[in-house]
């Protein structure tokens, strides 16, 4: 399939109850405008330098996503055009992407990163910790950054019923955190679901799904 077969046939998928980012990471500019081309806007990336390099490339419509961890000294580089953070995974990086999204006069929206594979890799808050955060004084202070939900990657398995308990597990955190009300939480997103598992995601009750390689072909 070319790319646009494939995000037409991602898309009929989705049928309107999630959203697409385009796991572009790796890819080049031709391959991205193709997909924009498709009706593609929203782009995700894991590097912050990538990132940067390609915004200015891209038509000014398209929203990036962060979508790998982020170091603390990055985040400048991004704040000036980042529409979504999705890989929170800590108060000292939230803090950050105030700072620097104070100095962009923008609100940026987050999505806080959860912890829910069985492997020692991936990062992400433990369910308490997200809870926890969510009550936070220190959230008080953070005026330009929105959290809008909650991201999620799932184990790298082929035991489908261990992805859908992750997932699932997600969900119900998600339902439990969706009515705190704090000036800067306004929860609308649950990012989970890749190439290999996103209609298990979607099964789940996933809004934003980031699919790379069924999309782009795989990446070396
Ligand atoms: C690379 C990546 C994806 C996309 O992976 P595919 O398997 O190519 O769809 C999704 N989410 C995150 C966080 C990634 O790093």
């Amino acid at each position: 399939m070319s790319i646009s077969e494939s995000i037409a046939h991602i898309e009929a998928q989705l049928a309107g109850r999630a959203t697409l980012t385009a796991v572009t990471k790796t890819k080049p500019i031709p391959l991205l405008q193709e997909a924009y081309a498709a009706g593609c806007r929203h782009f995700g990336e894991n590097r912050v330098q990538e990132m940067a390099e390609k915004q200015p490339l891209l038509p000014a419509d398209v929203q990036w996503h962060q979508i790998g961890h982020l170091q603390t000294n990055k985040v400048k580089y991004i704040a000036p055009f980042v529409a979504l953070i999705e890989s929170v995974d800590s108060l000292k990086l939230l803090e950050e992407i105030d700072k620097q999204a104070r100095k962009q006069a923008r609100v940026i929206e987050c999505l806080l990163q959860i912890f829910i594979a069985q492997e020692e890799t991936k990062f992400g808050f433990s369910p308490e910790e997200a809870i926890d955060l969510l009550q936070s004084p220190a959230l008080d202070a953070l005026q330009h950054i929105r959290i809008v939900g909650l991201m999620g990657i799932a184990t790298n398995t082929d035991d489908q019923a261990q992805i859908r308990y992750e997932f699932s597990g997600l969900k119900q955190l998600y339902d439990a955190l969706k009515p705190v009300q704090r000036p800067n939480v306004a929860f609308r997103e649950l990012s989970m679901g890749m190439s290999s598992d996103y209609l298990i995601a979607l099964e789940e009750g996933s809004t934003m799904v980031r699919v790379g390689s069924a999309i782009f072909g795989s990446r070396n």
